[in-house]
Protein backbone atom coordinates (compact mmCIF):
# COMPACT_ATOMS: atom_id res chain seq x y z
CA UNK A 1 0.00 0.00 0.00
CA UNK A 2 1.50 3.59 -0.98
CA UNK A 3 1.20 6.36 1.55
CA UNK A 4 -0.65 4.46 4.58
CA UNK A 5 -2.53 6.96 6.37
CA UNK A 6 -2.66 5.00 10.68
CA UNK A 7 -4.83 6.82 13.40
CA UNK A 8 -3.49 5.89 16.86
CA UNK A 9 -6.02 6.48 20.06
CA UNK A 10 -4.03 7.75 23.05
CA UNK A 11 -0.12 8.97 23.76
CA UNK A 12 1.35 6.90 26.56
CA UNK A 13 4.18 4.60 25.69
CA UNK A 14 2.39 2.16 23.81
CA UNK A 15 0.50 4.45 21.33
CA UNK A 16 4.08 6.28 20.87
CA UNK A 17 6.60 2.94 20.70
CA UNK A 18 3.73 2.25 17.58
CA UNK A 19 4.06 5.92 15.98
CA UNK A 20 7.62 5.76 16.20
CA UNK A 21 8.01 2.12 14.76
CA UNK A 22 5.54 2.81 12.30
CA UNK A 23 7.27 6.13 10.71
CA UNK A 24 10.72 4.08 10.98
CA UNK A 25 9.59 0.88 9.27
CA UNK A 26 7.30 2.80 6.41
CA UNK A 27 8.84 5.02 4.70
CA UNK A 28 5.53 6.79 2.64
CA UNK A 29 3.63 6.22 6.20
CA UNK A 30 1.41 9.10 7.75
CA UNK A 31 0.58 8.77 11.50
CA UNK A 32 -2.35 10.96 13.15
CA UNK A 33 -2.27 10.34 17.42
CA UNK A 34 -5.17 11.36 18.71
CA UNK A 35 -4.89 12.07 22.14
CA UNK A 36 -8.20 13.21 24.65
CA UNK A 37 -5.89 15.15 27.22
CA UNK A 38 -3.72 18.29 27.39
CA UNK A 39 -0.60 18.77 26.29
CA UNK A 40 1.37 19.29 29.73
CA UNK A 41 5.45 20.18 29.09
CA UNK A 42 7.16 22.12 26.26
CA UNK A 43 8.39 18.74 25.03
CA UNK A 44 5.46 16.82 24.23
CA UNK A 45 4.48 13.88 26.73
CA UNK A 46 7.88 14.23 28.73
CA UNK A 47 7.71 12.78 32.38
CA UNK A 48 6.77 15.35 35.21
CA UNK A 49 9.18 13.71 37.19
CA UNK A 50 11.85 16.04 35.37
CA UNK A 51 10.07 19.57 36.03
CA UNK A 52 12.26 21.06 39.20
CA UNK A 53 10.02 23.34 39.56
CA UNK A 54 7.47 22.68 42.26
CA UNK A 55 4.47 24.63 41.24
CA UNK A 56 5.11 23.75 37.33
CA UNK A 57 4.80 20.12 38.36
CA UNK A 58 1.53 20.25 40.74
CA UNK A 59 -0.04 21.95 37.62
CA UNK A 60 1.32 19.75 35.54
CA UNK A 61 -0.19 16.68 37.41
CA UNK A 62 -3.42 18.51 38.04
CA UNK A 63 -3.95 18.91 34.09
CA UNK A 64 -3.71 15.27 33.81
CA UNK A 65 -6.28 14.49 36.37
CA UNK A 66 -9.34 14.76 33.85
CA UNK A 67 -12.96 14.66 36.25
CA UNK A 68 -10.90 15.30 38.82
CA UNK A 69 -8.70 18.50 37.83
CA UNK A 70 -10.57 21.41 39.42
CA UNK A 71 -10.44 24.59 37.35
CA UNK A 72 -8.61 22.53 34.86
CA UNK A 73 -12.55 21.03 34.53
CA UNK A 74 -13.75 23.18 32.16
CA UNK A 75 -10.26 23.23 29.06
CA UNK A 76 -10.57 19.48 29.38
CA UNK A 77 -14.10 19.96 27.74
CA UNK A 78 -15.84 19.16 31.00
CA UNK A 79 -18.86 21.14 32.30
CA UNK A 80 -17.64 22.88 35.53
CA UNK A 81 -19.27 22.10 38.64
CA UNK A 82 -18.44 20.12 41.90
CA UNK A 83 -15.84 17.74 42.01
CA UNK A 84 -16.86 14.55 44.35
CA UNK A 85 -13.69 13.35 46.21
CA UNK A 86 -13.65 9.73 45.55
CA UNK A 87 -13.17 6.89 48.80
CA UNK A 88 -9.40 7.30 47.98
CA UNK A 89 -7.43 9.92 46.22
CA UNK A 90 -5.84 8.81 43.40
CA UNK A 91 -2.21 9.35 43.31
CA UNK A 92 -0.76 12.79 41.96
CA UNK A 93 -1.28 12.92 37.76
CA UNK A 94 -4.07 10.37 37.79
CA UNK A 95 -7.89 10.16 38.59
CA UNK A 96 -10.02 7.44 40.04
CA UNK A 97 -12.32 5.78 37.51
CA UNK A 98 -14.75 5.54 40.63
CA UNK A 99 -14.31 9.22 41.34
CA UNK A 100 -17.97 9.33 43.20
CA UNK A 101 -19.47 12.37 41.07
CA UNK A 102 -21.94 12.36 38.51
CA UNK A 103 -20.82 10.09 35.48
CA UNK A 104 -18.47 8.05 37.65
CA UNK A 105 -17.43 4.45 36.83
CA UNK A 106 -18.26 1.79 39.49
CA UNK A 107 -15.46 0.31 40.95
CA UNK A 108 -16.62 -0.60 44.43
CA UNK A 109 -14.31 -3.85 44.45
CA UNK A 110 -11.35 -2.06 42.99
CA UNK A 111 -11.55 1.38 44.22
CA UNK A 112 -8.16 2.79 43.17
CA UNK A 113 -8.57 2.39 40.08
CA UNK A 114 -7.42 5.44 37.99
CA UNK A 115 -5.95 6.60 34.33
CA UNK A 116 -4.08 9.75 33.48
CA UNK A 117 -5.46 12.16 30.85
CA UNK A 118 -2.24 14.30 29.23
CA UNK A 119 -0.37 13.74 26.50
CA UNK A 120 2.10 11.01 27.21
CA UNK A 121 -0.26 9.07 29.61
CA UNK A 122 0.53 7.31 32.45
CA UNK A 123 4.18 7.67 31.16
CA UNK A 124 4.21 11.36 32.28
CA UNK A 125 3.83 9.83 35.74
CA UNK A 126 5.41 6.72 35.85
CA UNK A 127 7.99 5.57 38.37
CA UNK A 128 10.01 4.42 34.91
CA UNK A 129 10.99 0.47 36.48
CA UNK A 130 11.55 -1.54 33.91
CA UNK A 131 11.79 -4.98 35.02
CA UNK A 132 12.41 -7.45 32.06
CA UNK A 133 9.29 -10.31 32.31
CA UNK A 134 10.47 -13.96 33.74
CA UNK A 135 9.48 -17.28 33.62
CA UNK A 136 5.73 -17.69 33.91
CA UNK A 137 5.04 -13.63 33.81
CA UNK A 138 6.19 -14.12 30.34
CA UNK A 139 3.87 -14.61 27.21
CA UNK A 140 4.09 -18.57 26.31
CA UNK A 141 3.36 -18.25 22.42
CA UNK A 142 6.45 -16.24 21.73
CA UNK A 143 9.66 -18.47 21.65
CA UNK A 144 12.69 -17.29 23.53
CA UNK A 145 15.29 -16.04 20.69
CA UNK A 146 12.38 -13.70 19.02
CA UNK A 147 10.93 -12.58 22.63
CA UNK A 148 14.80 -11.19 23.89
CA UNK A 149 15.09 -9.71 20.24
CA UNK A 150 11.68 -7.52 21.86
CA UNK A 151 12.46 -6.83 24.99
CA UNK A 152 15.89 -5.48 23.85
CA UNK A 153 14.24 -3.11 21.02
CA UNK A 154 11.57 -2.23 23.65
CA UNK A 155 14.19 -1.55 26.76
CA UNK A 156 16.06 0.60 23.38
CA UNK A 157 12.62 2.62 23.32
CA UNK A 158 12.39 3.42 26.65
CA UNK A 159 16.05 4.06 27.26
CA UNK A 160 16.76 1.35 29.85
CA UNK A 161 19.16 1.96 32.48
CA UNK A 162 20.32 -1.01 33.85
CA UNK A 163 23.41 0.24 36.26
CA UNK A 164 21.30 3.54 37.37
CA UNK A 165 22.43 4.46 41.16
CA UNK A 166 24.39 1.27 40.72
CA UNK A 167 27.39 3.86 42.01
CA UNK A 168 25.21 5.16 45.34
CA UNK A 169 26.72 3.83 48.41
CA UNK A 170 23.21 3.86 50.13
CA UNK A 171 22.00 1.96 47.73
CA UNK A 172 24.85 -0.54 47.86
CA UNK A 173 24.94 -0.72 51.42
CA UNK A 174 20.86 -1.79 51.13
CA UNK A 175 21.78 -4.26 49.05
CA UNK A 176 24.24 -5.69 51.05
CA UNK A 177 21.94 -5.94 54.04
CA UNK A 178 19.44 -7.45 51.84
CA UNK A 179 21.60 -10.60 50.23
CA UNK A 180 23.18 -11.02 54.01
CA UNK A 181 19.37 -11.61 54.99
CA UNK A 182 18.39 -13.36 52.23
CA UNK A 183 21.43 -15.55 51.80
CA UNK A 184 20.51 -19.49 51.23
CA UNK A 185 16.91 -18.26 50.96
CA UNK A 186 16.51 -17.36 47.16
CA UNK A 187 16.64 -19.53 44.26
CA UNK A 188 19.63 -20.40 42.23
CA UNK A 189 20.58 -17.31 40.27
CA UNK A 190 18.17 -15.32 41.96
CA UNK A 191 19.72 -12.37 43.93
CA UNK A 192 19.63 -9.09 45.41
CA UNK A 193 20.36 -5.91 42.54
CA UNK A 194 19.52 -3.06 40.69
CA UNK A 195 16.27 -2.28 39.15
CA UNK A 196 16.11 -1.16 35.97
CA UNK A 197 14.85 2.10 34.80
CA UNK A 198 13.82 4.43 31.89
CA UNK A 199 16.04 7.08 31.64
CA UNK A 200 19.41 9.08 30.72
CA UNK A 201 21.67 9.79 33.46
CA UNK A 202 22.50 13.19 33.27
CA UNK A 203 26.50 14.16 33.50
CA UNK A 204 25.56 15.53 36.93
CA UNK A 205 24.17 12.71 38.60
CA UNK A 206 20.80 13.07 37.81
CA UNK A 207 18.18 11.21 35.78
CA UNK A 208 16.21 12.81 33.19
CA UNK A 209 12.98 10.05 33.65
CA UNK A 210 11.89 9.00 29.96
CA UNK A 211 8.59 10.15 29.09
CA UNK A 212 6.78 9.53 25.77
CA UNK A 213 9.06 12.22 24.42
CA UNK A 214 11.52 9.93 24.37
CA UNK A 215 9.96 7.04 23.05
CA UNK A 216 8.48 9.19 19.84
CA UNK A 217 12.44 10.50 20.05
CA UNK A 218 12.92 11.53 15.95
CA UNK A 219 9.17 12.10 15.45
CA UNK A 220 9.35 15.23 17.92
CA UNK A 221 12.16 16.38 16.22
CA UNK A 222 12.03 19.45 13.69
CA UNK A 223 15.19 18.64 12.48
CA UNK A 224 14.16 15.21 11.73
CA UNK A 225 12.88 13.96 8.09
CA UNK A 226 10.16 11.59 10.32
CA UNK A 227 8.75 14.70 12.15
CA UNK A 228 6.60 15.44 9.00
CA UNK A 229 4.69 12.50 8.78
CA UNK A 230 3.74 13.01 11.99
CA UNK A 231 0.86 14.57 13.83
CA UNK A 232 -0.26 14.77 17.49
CA UNK A 233 -3.56 16.50 17.96
CA UNK A 234 -4.18 16.87 21.69
CA UNK A 235 -7.71 17.63 23.74
CA UNK A 236 -8.81 15.01 20.61
CA UNK A 237 -11.19 12.41 22.05
CA UNK A 238 -12.02 9.26 20.12
CA UNK A 239 -15.34 8.31 20.00
CA UNK A 240 -15.58 5.36 17.83
CA UNK A 241 -13.39 3.29 15.93
CA UNK A 242 -15.60 2.76 12.35
CA UNK A 243 -15.30 -0.23 10.77
CA UNK A 244 -16.80 -2.31 7.54
CA UNK A 245 -16.92 -6.20 8.20
CA UNK A 246 -12.83 -6.91 8.93
CA UNK A 247 -11.66 -3.67 8.56
CA UNK A 248 -11.28 -0.29 10.24
CA UNK A 249 -11.76 2.48 8.02
CA UNK A 250 -11.30 5.62 10.64
CA UNK A 251 -11.89 7.06 13.75
CA UNK A 252 -14.50 9.19 15.03
CA UNK A 253 -12.80 12.51 16.64
CA UNK A 254 -14.39 15.06 18.94
CA UNK A 255 -11.73 18.16 19.00
CA UNK A 256 -12.51 19.01 22.55
CA UNK A 257 -11.63 22.75 22.20
CA UNK A 258 -14.28 23.59 19.71
CA UNK A 259 -16.94 20.16 20.19
CA UNK A 260 -16.54 19.75 17.03
CA UNK A 261 -17.14 15.97 16.20
CA UNK A 262 -15.23 14.50 12.29
CA UNK A 263 -14.46 11.38 10.74
CA UNK A 264 -10.56 10.92 10.19
CA UNK A 265 -10.26 8.04 7.61
CA UNK A 266 -6.84 5.75 8.26
CA UNK A 267 -5.63 2.37 6.49
CA UNK A 268 -4.92 1.46 10.44
CA UNK A 269 -5.79 1.55 13.89
CA UNK A 270 -4.14 1.49 16.56
CA UNK A 271 -5.94 1.68 20.00
CA UNK A 272 -3.56 2.22 23.00
CA UNK A 273 -5.99 4.15 25.49
CA UNK A 274 -5.36 2.29 28.53
CA UNK A 275 -6.91 -1.00 29.99
CA UNK A 276 -10.50 0.46 30.69
CA UNK A 277 -10.75 2.97 28.13
CA UNK A 278 -9.25 0.91 25.32
CA UNK A 279 -12.15 -1.86 25.65
CA UNK A 280 -14.69 1.10 26.68
CA UNK A 281 -13.78 2.33 22.64
CA UNK A 282 -14.10 -0.84 21.13
CA UNK A 283 -17.52 -1.39 23.21
CA UNK A 284 -18.44 1.75 22.34
CA UNK A 285 -17.72 0.91 18.75
CA UNK A 286 -19.69 -2.60 18.45
CA UNK A 287 -16.49 -4.35 18.64
CA UNK A 288 -17.59 -6.78 21.51
CA UNK A 289 -15.50 -9.75 21.59
CA UNK A 290 -16.38 -12.31 24.68
CA UNK A 291 -13.08 -11.89 26.36
CA UNK A 292 -13.34 -7.81 26.17
CA UNK A 293 -12.22 -6.05 29.22
CA UNK A 294 -12.81 -9.37 31.51
CA UNK A 295 -9.21 -11.19 33.12
CA UNK A 296 -8.78 -7.88 34.67
CA UNK A 297 -5.49 -8.90 37.12
CA UNK A 298 -2.83 -6.08 38.56
CA UNK A 299 -0.17 -7.28 40.80
CA UNK A 300 -1.19 -6.78 44.49
CA UNK A 301 1.08 -4.61 46.28
CA UNK A 302 2.54 -5.69 50.10
CA UNK A 303 3.85 -2.34 51.24
CA UNK A 304 6.00 -0.61 54.18
CA UNK A 305 8.19 2.04 55.51
CA UNK A 306 11.51 2.05 57.46
CA UNK A 307 13.78 4.13 58.25
CA UNK A 308 17.65 3.45 57.55
CA UNK A 309 18.91 1.92 60.38
CA UNK A 310 22.31 4.39 61.62
CA UNK A 311 24.51 1.95 63.30
CA UNK A 312 24.31 -0.46 59.97
CA UNK A 313 24.51 2.58 57.55
CA UNK A 314 27.64 3.91 59.38
CA UNK A 315 29.82 0.59 59.19
CA UNK A 316 28.82 0.33 55.03
CA UNK A 317 28.77 4.15 54.12
CA UNK A 318 31.09 7.25 54.92
CA UNK A 319 29.94 10.40 56.46
CA UNK A 320 31.86 11.94 53.17
CA UNK A 321 30.50 9.42 50.79
CA UNK A 322 26.45 10.53 52.23
CA UNK A 323 27.07 14.09 51.99
CA UNK A 324 28.29 13.48 47.83
CA UNK A 325 25.29 11.92 47.78
CA UNK A 326 22.66 13.97 48.90
CA UNK A 327 24.50 16.90 47.13
CA UNK A 328 24.21 15.00 43.82
CA UNK A 329 19.68 14.46 44.99
CA UNK A 330 19.90 18.20 45.45
CA UNK A 331 20.36 18.94 41.51
CA UNK A 332 16.12 17.87 41.23
CA UNK A 333 15.08 17.81 45.10
CA UNK A 334 11.31 17.35 44.07
CA UNK A 335 12.12 14.52 42.45
CA UNK A 336 12.27 11.96 45.84
CA UNK A 337 13.36 8.47 44.20
CA UNK A 338 17.21 7.92 44.47
CA UNK A 339 18.68 4.43 44.51
CA UNK A 340 15.64 1.50 43.35
CA UNK A 341 16.81 -2.18 44.66
CA UNK A 342 15.13 -5.94 44.04
CA UNK A 343 14.75 -9.20 44.12
CA UNK A 344 13.24 -10.76 41.26
CA UNK A 345 10.26 -12.84 40.33
CA UNK A 346 11.64 -16.72 40.39
CA UNK A 347 9.76 -20.05 40.75
CA UNK A 348 9.72 -22.11 42.70
CA UNK A 349 10.98 -19.91 45.54
CA UNK A 350 10.51 -16.73 45.11
CA UNK A 351 7.14 -16.19 43.40
CA UNK A 352 7.19 -12.18 44.17
CA UNK A 353 9.03 -9.27 43.50
CA UNK A 354 10.40 -7.22 45.84
CA UNK A 355 11.28 -3.54 45.63
CA UNK A 356 12.98 -1.46 47.57
CA UNK A 357 13.22 2.87 47.02
CA UNK A 358 15.43 4.61 49.24
CA UNK A 359 14.47 8.49 49.63
CA UNK A 360 15.60 11.21 51.75
CA UNK A 361 12.41 11.64 52.69
CA UNK A 362 9.21 9.93 53.99
CA UNK A 363 6.22 9.29 51.79
CA UNK A 364 3.90 10.70 54.16
CA UNK A 365 4.08 13.71 57.17
CA UNK A 366 5.80 12.43 59.38
CA UNK A 367 5.12 13.68 63.21
CA UNK A 368 8.24 15.34 64.03
CA UNK A 369 8.64 14.16 67.45
CA UNK A 370 8.83 10.35 65.98
CA UNK A 371 12.16 8.95 66.92
CA UNK A 372 12.70 8.26 63.26
CA UNK A 373 12.11 12.15 62.19
CA UNK A 374 14.49 13.76 60.31
CA UNK A 375 16.87 10.76 60.33
CA UNK A 376 19.69 11.19 58.57
CA UNK A 377 20.24 7.84 56.68
CA UNK A 378 17.23 8.63 54.49
CA UNK A 379 13.88 5.93 54.22
CA UNK A 380 13.51 2.72 51.83
CA UNK A 381 9.68 2.49 51.02
CA UNK A 382 9.25 -1.12 49.66
CA UNK A 383 7.17 -3.59 48.74
CA UNK A 384 6.27 -7.04 47.15
CA UNK A 385 4.51 -7.43 43.98
CA UNK A 386 1.74 -10.05 44.63
CA UNK A 387 0.31 -12.03 41.03
CA UNK A 388 -3.30 -12.01 40.05
CA UNK A 389 -4.35 -15.72 38.49
CA UNK A 390 -6.69 -14.64 35.37
CA UNK A 391 -10.28 -15.44 35.73
CA UNK A 392 -13.35 -14.62 33.47
CA UNK A 393 -15.23 -13.42 36.44
CA UNK A 394 -12.62 -10.16 36.87
CA UNK A 395 -12.97 -7.72 35.05
CA UNK A 396 -14.80 -4.30 33.63
CA UNK A 397 -18.33 -4.20 31.99
CA UNK A 398 -19.90 -1.47 30.27
CA UNK A 399 -23.32 -0.70 30.58
CA UNK A 400 -25.42 1.03 26.85
CA UNK A 401 -27.87 2.54 29.29
CA UNK A 402 -25.89 4.32 31.62
CA UNK A 403 -23.36 6.99 30.33
CA UNK A 404 -20.01 8.22 32.06
CA UNK A 405 -19.08 12.00 32.40
CA UNK A 406 -17.17 11.70 28.56
CA UNK A 407 -20.47 9.88 27.15
CA UNK A 408 -19.07 6.85 26.98
CA UNK A 409 -20.93 3.12 28.13
CA UNK A 410 -20.40 3.41 31.82
CA UNK A 411 -17.53 1.16 33.67
CA UNK A 412 -18.59 -1.52 36.06
CA UNK A 413 -15.64 -3.12 38.05
CA UNK A 414 -15.72 -6.74 39.59
CA UNK A 415 -12.97 -8.12 41.14
CA UNK A 416 -12.56 -10.57 44.12
CA UNK A 417 -9.07 -12.04 45.77
CA UNK A 418 -8.95 -16.12 45.66
CA UNK A 419 -7.90 -18.28 48.25
CA UNK A 420 -4.55 -18.88 46.25
CA UNK A 421 -3.78 -14.95 46.18
CA UNK A 422 -4.85 -14.48 49.80
CA UNK A 423 -2.19 -17.47 50.66
CA UNK A 424 1.09 -15.52 48.36
CA UNK A 425 -0.38 -12.14 49.72
CA UNK A 426 0.19 -13.77 53.19
CA UNK A 427 3.33 -15.28 53.11
CA UNK A 428 5.17 -12.54 51.13
CA UNK A 429 4.05 -10.06 53.97
CA UNK A 430 5.90 -12.27 55.83
CA UNK A 431 9.10 -11.82 53.48
CA UNK A 432 8.49 -7.67 53.59
CA UNK A 433 8.81 -8.01 57.83
CA UNK A 434 11.76 -9.82 57.03
CA UNK A 435 13.58 -7.97 54.67
CA UNK A 436 12.52 -4.59 56.38
CA UNK A 437 14.03 -6.20 59.51
CA UNK A 438 17.34 -6.20 57.57
CA UNK A 439 17.20 -2.49 56.95
CA UNK A 440 15.82 -0.53 60.05
CA UNK A 441 12.42 0.26 62.43
CA UNK A 442 9.22 0.14 60.34
CA UNK A 443 7.67 3.44 60.43
CA UNK A 444 4.58 2.16 58.56
CA UNK A 445 3.84 -1.45 59.15
CA UNK A 446 3.72 -3.56 56.29
CA UNK A 447 -0.08 -3.29 54.81
CA UNK A 448 -1.78 -4.46 51.39
CA UNK A 449 -2.80 -2.02 49.52
CA UNK A 450 -6.34 -1.48 47.93
CA UNK A 451 -7.10 -3.33 45.16
CA UNK A 452 -5.98 -1.08 41.69
CA UNK A 453 -3.46 0.71 43.77
CA UNK A 454 -0.52 -0.99 41.48
CA UNK A 455 -1.68 1.40 38.35
CA UNK A 456 -0.96 -1.82 35.98
CA UNK A 457 -3.93 -2.87 34.64
CA UNK A 458 -3.85 -5.91 32.84
CA UNK A 459 -5.82 -8.77 30.32
CA UNK A 460 -8.51 -7.05 29.63
CA UNK A 461 -7.90 -7.07 26.01
CA UNK A 462 -5.91 -10.18 26.48
CA UNK A 463 -3.31 -11.52 23.61
CA UNK A 464 -3.99 -15.50 22.83
CA UNK A 465 -2.58 -17.75 20.43
CA UNK A 466 -6.08 -18.78 19.42
CA UNK A 467 -9.12 -17.35 18.73
CA UNK A 468 -11.33 -19.24 21.66
CA UNK A 469 -13.40 -16.70 23.44
CA UNK A 470 -10.56 -15.87 25.71
CA UNK A 471 -8.66 -13.29 24.10
CA UNK A 472 -9.42 -10.59 21.82
CA UNK A 473 -6.07 -10.41 20.28
CA UNK A 474 -4.41 -12.19 17.84
CA UNK A 475 -0.30 -12.91 18.73
CA UNK A 476 0.19 -9.67 16.63
CA UNK A 477 -1.84 -7.73 18.87
CA UNK A 478 -4.72 -7.51 15.42
CA UNK A 479 -8.38 -7.63 17.04
CA UNK A 480 -9.32 -10.86 16.09
CA UNK A 481 -11.35 -10.92 13.06
CA UNK A 482 -10.28 -7.91 11.82
CA UNK A 483 -6.95 -7.12 8.96
CA UNK A 484 -6.22 -3.63 10.48
CA UNK A 485 -7.56 -3.11 14.22
CA UNK A 486 -4.47 -3.03 16.08
CA UNK A 487 -4.81 -2.75 20.27
CA UNK A 488 -1.81 -2.34 22.75
CA UNK A 489 -0.74 -1.37 26.21
CA UNK A 490 -0.72 -3.67 29.21
CA UNK A 491 -4.28 -4.94 28.54
CA UNK A 492 -2.50 -7.39 26.19
CA UNK A 493 -1.16 -8.90 29.01
CA UNK A 494 -2.45 -12.59 29.53
CA UNK A 495 0.02 -13.57 32.40
CA UNK A 496 -0.17 -13.62 36.07
CA UNK A 497 2.51 -11.52 36.66
CA UNK A 498 4.26 -9.46 39.98
CA UNK A 499 5.99 -6.92 38.23
CA UNK A 500 5.61 -3.32 36.30
CA UNK A 501 4.38 -4.27 32.93
CA UNK A 502 5.43 -1.04 31.00
CA UNK A 503 8.65 -2.76 28.85
CA UNK A 504 6.43 -5.96 28.14
CA UNK A 505 3.61 -4.16 26.57
CA UNK A 506 6.17 -1.94 25.04
CA UNK A 507 7.67 -5.53 23.87
CA UNK A 508 4.54 -6.97 23.01
CA UNK A 509 3.72 -3.28 20.72
CA UNK A 510 6.75 -3.92 18.57
CA UNK A 511 5.90 -7.75 17.52
CA UNK A 512 2.75 -5.79 16.73
CA UNK A 513 3.95 -2.77 15.18
CA UNK A 514 6.20 -4.81 12.62
CA UNK A 515 3.22 -6.82 11.45
CA UNK A 516 1.58 -3.80 10.70
CA UNK A 517 4.92 -2.81 8.59
CA UNK A 518 5.31 -5.78 6.96
CA UNK A 519 1.08 -5.68 5.95
CA UNK A 520 0.99 -2.02 5.43
CA UNK A 521 4.02 -1.88 3.20
CA UNK A 522 3.65 -5.07 1.22
P1 LIG B 1 -1.30 5.32 29.03
O1 LIG B 1 0.05 5.78 29.38
O2 LIG B 1 -2.30 5.20 30.10
O3 LIG B 1 -1.86 6.29 27.89
C1 LIG B 1 -3.16 6.15 27.39
C2 LIG B 1 -3.61 7.50 26.83
O4 LIG B 1 -4.79 7.30 26.06
C3 LIG B 1 -3.96 8.53 27.90
O5 LIG B 1 -3.18 9.68 27.72
C4 LIG B 1 -5.44 8.83 27.66
O6 LIG B 1 -5.78 10.17 27.90
C5 LIG B 1 -5.60 8.47 26.19
N1 LIG B 1 -6.98 8.15 25.84
C6 LIG B 1 -7.86 7.35 26.52
N2 LIG B 1 -9.02 7.30 25.85
C7 LIG B 1 -8.89 8.06 24.73
C8 LIG B 1 -9.75 8.37 23.64
N3 LIG B 1 -10.98 7.83 23.55
N4 LIG B 1 -9.30 9.23 22.70
C9 LIG B 1 -8.04 9.75 22.76
N5 LIG B 1 -7.18 9.46 23.77
C10 LIG B 1 -7.59 8.61 24.74
N6 LIG B 1 4.71 1.15 34.83
C11 LIG B 1 5.89 0.51 34.88
O7 LIG B 1 6.16 -0.39 34.09
N7 LIG B 1 6.84 0.88 35.81
C12 LIG B 1 6.61 1.83 36.74
O8 LIG B 1 7.49 2.12 37.54
C13 LIG B 1 5.35 2.48 36.73
N8 LIG B 1 5.06 3.41 37.65
C14 LIG B 1 3.89 4.11 37.56
C15 LIG B 1 3.66 5.14 38.48
C16 LIG B 1 2.54 5.96 38.34
C17 LIG B 1 2.30 7.08 39.32
C18 LIG B 1 1.63 5.72 37.27
C19 LIG B 1 0.42 6.59 37.08
C20 LIG B 1 1.83 4.66 36.38
C21 LIG B 1 2.96 3.84 36.52
N9 LIG B 1 3.24 2.80 35.64
C22 LIG B 1 4.42 2.12 35.71
C23 LIG B 1 2.30 2.42 34.58
C24 LIG B 1 2.72 2.98 33.23
O9 LIG B 1 2.72 4.37 33.27
C25 LIG B 1 1.79 2.42 32.17
O10 LIG B 1 2.02 1.03 32.10
C26 LIG B 1 2.00 3.02 30.79
O11 LIG B 1 1.90 4.41 30.80
C27 LIG B 1 0.96 2.43 29.84
O12 LIG B 1 1.12 3.02 28.59
P2 LIG B 1 -0.06 3.12 27.56
O13 LIG B 1 0.45 3.90 26.42
O14 LIG B 1 -0.62 1.78 27.30
O15 LIG B 1 -1.25 3.89 28.32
Amino acid sequence: MSHPTIAIVGSGPIGSAYARLLLEGLPDARVVMFEAGPQLTAIPGESVRNIVDPDEKARAREMSQGPQAGAFRETLGLPAGAVVEGMFTARQGTHLIDFGGEGSGHAPTFPAAAAATNVGGQGAHWTCAIPRPSGSERVDFIDDAEWNDLIEVAEGLLHAQSAAFADSPIGAAIRDLLAEEYEGDLPEGVEVGTLPVAGDPQPDGSMRWTGADMVLGPLIDPSSPLSARFELRDLSLVRRVETDRSRATGVVVEDLRTHETSFYAADAVVVAADAFRSPQLLWASGIRPAALGRYLTEHHVVITTVALDGERMSERVTDEQLAAELERRSYNPADPVAAVNRIPFAEPGHPYSLQVMYAETPPFQLDPEHPAAGNKWGYVNMGYGVRKFPRAEDGVSFDDDELDYRGFPNMTIEYALTEREEAEIAEATVLLRKAAGALGPFIAEPRLLPNGSSLHYMGTMRAGAVDDGTSVADPYSHVWGFENLVVGGNALIPTANTMNPTLMSTAIAVRGARALVSELGG
